[in-house]
Parts: structure tokens; C-alpha cells; sequence
């Protein structure tokens, strides 16, 4: 039951019943209301701004994940950058200096990009710093493996052409040691076997039996095989390319034709005494751009360093030359 007022009506003399009015009571409810919403739509508002919301804590935590997992990206990109360098050590250390290239200059392999911003597009952000060096790191990792590659493909060349270079070059001995009776000769000043006079021998000298083989030194092309230079008696001449000719010289006979292209190792000749000479041998020379050179340093390949020493002692003996 609701409380009911009175008061005294002084001109009717009288309690009357205080009737309040309908309308004012509404007002005053829908003031309540306002009020209250006002308030709650504030505190929220405040609250809001403290406290988060299950959601934006969620959005947070992606956020930090996204951004650690960015650092370590870069770790990772840290390890790449040192193996890379590691490469293009080597590549300009060994690689190229073994193929006598010249180094990639530092400046050419870590060359940025010039002109425009390539990363505007990225900025404006509160993690645009550490996302422009990630681009920035990646491109950069990018264009050092495209000079990396470009480099080895020219290595490659490079090998390509050392290796035919070295199956061209005269480097083995032309007679086999164990058809040898000993070496006679060297390149160098020696006793001339006819006129007994010191003069200049031009090759070396390999005294085996008559119809010994004679192997080609090296690949390349027979430019003579024929009895018509003075001295020589039955010779070959092989050009190897790349400025080198030898020359096989008082063979019994030759086992080639003019123009006849030959590998390392085919018999070309035998042994012989024909020309200026005094008994069986092959005289050997080696032509490097038409300068005549020390057969002694072709040997390389095909002897031990025992049998080499052997050679080297014999060769340096300042003895007859058989011619
Ligand atoms: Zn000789």
C-alpha cells in the first residue's frame, strides 16, 4: 500500500487526499532513465579505455606474435647473409683466382637499389620500421645470390675451356719410361755429338731402341709429318693450340697424316736415328708462341715426383746431346 497524503483545506475545512499529477511522474521516470543511460554509456565509454576486450586482447597477442615471428625471420636472414659471404669468399678467393678471373668487388655484389622509394608503400604503419629492413634485407639477399650465380655460371665457362686447355697442352713424356735405356739429354747448352762444339740443344733427348712408340703429348693437329726440315730426319709437328707445338724429331718412321687430329696419348712414330743423329732417340721439343721452351716443365702430370727428380737430374747434365 503506497503512502496517502493529506492536507488541510483551510476553505472547505477539510483533509483533503494530495493527488499528485500522472504527467509528472512520467517526466520524472524518464529523466531516471536518461540519467542512468548517460552515466552507463560513460562508464562503459571510461572502461573501455582501461580494460580490454577478450577480442582486441586476442588482436594483441597475434600482433606480438606476428611481430617476434618477424624478428626471427631476420635471424634467420642473419645466418643466410653469413653463409652467402661465406660463398662469395670463396668464389672470389679461390674460384676465380684458380680460373684467373677477377674478383667481384664488395661494392658490386651488396649494390642496392637506386632511384624511386621502393618501400613507400610500407610506411605509416607502428611495425613499418622493422618490415621495410625485412624487404630491404630480403631484396638485398636476393640480388647478391643473382650475382652469385652469374659469377659461377662464368666459372663454369671458364672450366670448360682450362679443361680443354689442359688436354691440349704437351704433359706427358713422350716415350715411355720403360722402353727408356736412359735419358740422354737435356735442354740446354750441350756438346754438339759431330762437331764436339758447346752449343745450344733445343730439346730433349729419349734414347730407346729403334721402333719404340712415340705418343702424341697432347690433343691437337698434325701440322707436319714429313723428312723436308734440315736435321730433323722423319719428324711431326703437332699444333696444340693456344700458342704450343711439338715437335717429334728423327723417328724411324711416323704413323700420322698432315691435318690428322690426334688425343693425348696415340702413337704417332717410332723411334728412330734418321736426320742428324747419332744413334736411336727422339729429339722433343715444345714451341710456345714460336719461342722454343724447356720440355722438363710439361712433365707434371704423368710422372712421380721420384721419377720427375730422376728426369731433372739427367736433363741437367751437362752432357753429349745426341742431336
Ligand atoms: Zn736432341
Amino acid at each position: 500500500m503506497s503512502k496517502v497524503k493529506y492536507y488541510y483545506d483551510s476553505d472547505t475545512l477539510s483533509y483533503r487526499k494530495i493527488e499528485r499529477k500522472k504527467t509528472r511522474t512520467v517526466k520524472y521516470m524518464s529523466l531516471f532513465i536518461l540519467a542512468s543511460a548517460i552515466f552507463a554509456f560513460l562508464f562503459v565509454f571510461i572502461a573501455s579505455q582501461y580494460i580490454e576486450s577478450p577480442r582486441e586482447k586476442g588482436l594483441k597477442h597475434e600482433l606480438q606474435n606476428a611481430q617476434f615471428q618477424l624478428e626471427l625471420l631476420n635471424k634467420k636472414m642473419d645466418e643466410t647473409e653469413t653463409v652467402l659471404a661465406n660463398i662469395a669468399d670463396r668464389d672470389n678467393n679461390i674460384y676465380r683466382l684458380y680460373f684467373e678471373a677477377n674478383p667481384i668487388p664488395d661494392e658490386q655484389r651488396k649494390a642496392g637499389f637506386g632511384g624511386i622509394n621502393r618501400y613507400k608503400n610500407l610506411e605509416g604503419f607502428d611495425n613499418s620500421k622493422l618490415i621495410i629492413q625485412s624487404h630491404k634485407r630480403l631484396d638485398q639477399l636476393q640480388k647478391q645470390l643473382v650475382v652469385q650465380s652469374k659469377s659461377l655460371d662464368e666459372i663454369t665457362k671458364l672450366a670448360e675451356e682450362k679443361e680443354k686447355l689442359l688436354t691440349a697442352i704437351p704433359a706427358i713424356q713422350p716415350v715411355n719410361n720403360e722402353d727408356l735405356t736412359r735419358m740422354a739429354s737435356g735442354y740446354g747448352i750441350r756438346t754438339d755429338p759431330f762437331t764436339k762444339a758447346r752449343k745450344m740443344h733445343w730439346g730433349m733427348d729419349f734414347t730407346a731402341p729403334r721402333g719404340t712408340p712415340i705418343y702424341a703429348t697432347g690433343d691437337g693437329v698434325v701440322i707436319r709429318a714429313d723428312n723436308g726440315s734440315a736435321g730433323y730426319g722423319n719428324h711431326v709437328r703437332i699444333d696444340h693450340g693456344y700458342g704450343y707445338i711439338s715437335l717429334y724429331a728423327h723417328m724411324y718412321k711416323y704413323n700420322v697424316k698432315k691435318n690428322q687430329r690426334v688425343k693425348r696419348g696415340d702413337i704417332i712414330g717410332f723411334v728412330g736415328s734418321t736426320g742428324r743423329s747419332e744413334a736411336p732417340h727422339l729429339h722433343y721439343e715444345i714451341f710456345k708462341d714460336e719461342q722454343r721452351i724447356n720440355p722438363l716443365n710439361f712433365y707434371y702430370g704423368s710422372l712421380s715426383a721420384e721419377e720427375f727428380n730422376k728426369l731433372l737430374e739427367h736433363a741437367s747434365l751437362e752432357n753429349q746431346s745426341l742431336d
